[in-house]
C-alpha cells in the first residue's frame, strides 16, 4: 500500500514514522508514506496557499490550486482521496478495514479555518476522527494511517487484532499479565487454568458482558450465535450490574 499525505507541516510526522509498529511496516516495505508539502505548488511568488474567506469572517481559508495541482502530481486511477475534515464521516473500525484494501490513499490536512469549499469536488471521502475541532488534519491523517496500517498483513500477528475491540464487533475482554496478585486484586483463576475451551468461553462471555455494559449500540450488529445469546441472557439476569 502507498499512503501520500498532503500537509503543510511535514515535520510532525518524524516521530509518527519512526516509531514501532509504523517503523517497522515501513521497513518490510508493507507500506510506503509520502509526505507532500504542497505550498511547493503555490503558483504565489510568496508561496501563499491561503487567503481571506469571501464574505469576510474569522481566519484564512486554504485554496483549492495548491492543493489540487499537489493532487494531479500524484494521483492515479488507483488512488482513493480523503480530505480530513470534522464534517466527514466518522472513522470507525469498518472504515479502516475498507481502507486498508484501497491500493493507494491521499490524504489531505487542512489547517487554519479549513479549505475553500471546493476542494471537494476532488476527493473520494470527507473523513472525521471525530466530534471535535483540531488545528490542524495532521494528527487525524496519522491516527486514520495507523488504524489502517496495523491491520495489513504482516504488520502484526494476525491473532493479535482479530480479538481486537470492533474487529469481531464486541469489545475486547479483559486482559491481564504479571504478577498474579496485585494490590489484593487476583487474575480470574480460569486465566491461569491452562484450560483452552473455558478461557475461550469465559473470555467471550467478559467480551459481551463489556459491550452491554459500556457499548450496548455495538450489539445491534452483532453476529449472534447460539453460545452467545445464551450468555447475554444470562449477562442480563445475573451480571449486568457488576462493573
Ligand atoms: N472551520 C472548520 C469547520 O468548522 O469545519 C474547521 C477547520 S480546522 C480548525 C482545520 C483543519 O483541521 C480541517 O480543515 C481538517 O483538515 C482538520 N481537522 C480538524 N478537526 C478535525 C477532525 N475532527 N477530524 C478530521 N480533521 C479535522
Amino acid at each position: 500500500m502507498k499512503i501520500d499525505i498532503l500537509t503543510l507541516f511535514p515535520e510532525m510526522f518524524t516521530g509518527f514514522l519512526t516509531t514501532s509498529i509504523i517503523k517497522r511496516s515501513l521497513e518490510k516495505g508493507l507500506v510506503t508514506v509520502n509526505l507532500h508539502d504542497f505550498r511547493e505548488f503555490s503558483k504565489d511568488k510568496h508561496k501563499h496557499v491561503d487567503d481571506y474567506p469571501y464574505g469576510g469572517g474569522q481566519g484564512m481559508v486554504l485554496m483549492c490550486e495548491p492543493i489540487v495541482e499537489c493532487l494531479k502530481s500524484i494521483a492515479s486511477d488507483e488512488s482513493f482521496i480523503i480530505l480530513m475534515s470534522p464534517q466527514g464521516v466518522t472513522l470507525n473500525h469498518g472504515v479502516a478495514v475498507d481502507l486498508s484494501k484501497k491500493k493507494q490513499l491521499i490524504i489531505i490536512c487542512g489547517h487554519y479555518e479549513g479549505f475553500d469549499e471546493r476542494i471537494r469536488d476532488y476527493v473520494d471521502m470527507e473523513l472525521s476522527i471525530g466530534d471535535y475541532v483540531l488545528t490542524g488534519g495532521e494528527l487525524g491523517s496519522m491516527v486514520v494511517s495507523d488504524a489502517v496500517i496495523r491491520l495489513l498483513d504482516g504488520a502484526i500477528r494476525q491473532a493479535s487484532h482479530q480479538d481486537d475491540s470492533f474487529s469481531q464487533g464486541l469489545l475486547e475482554y479483559p486482559q491481564y499479565t504479571r504478577p498474579a496478585s496485585y494490590d489484593g486484586n487476583d487474575v480470574p483463576e480460569v486465566l491461569m487454568s491452562g484450560h483452552h475451551e473455558n478461557i475461550r468461553k469465559w473470555r467471550k462471555y467478559q467480551a459481551l458482558k463489556k459491550t452491554y455494559l459500556r457499548r450496548p449500540d455495538l450489539l445491534e450488529d452483532y453476529k449472534f450465535d447460539q453460545e452467545s445469546i445464551e450468555m447475554l441472557k444470562k449477562i442480563k439476569e445475573n451480571d449486568c450490574n457488576l462493573k
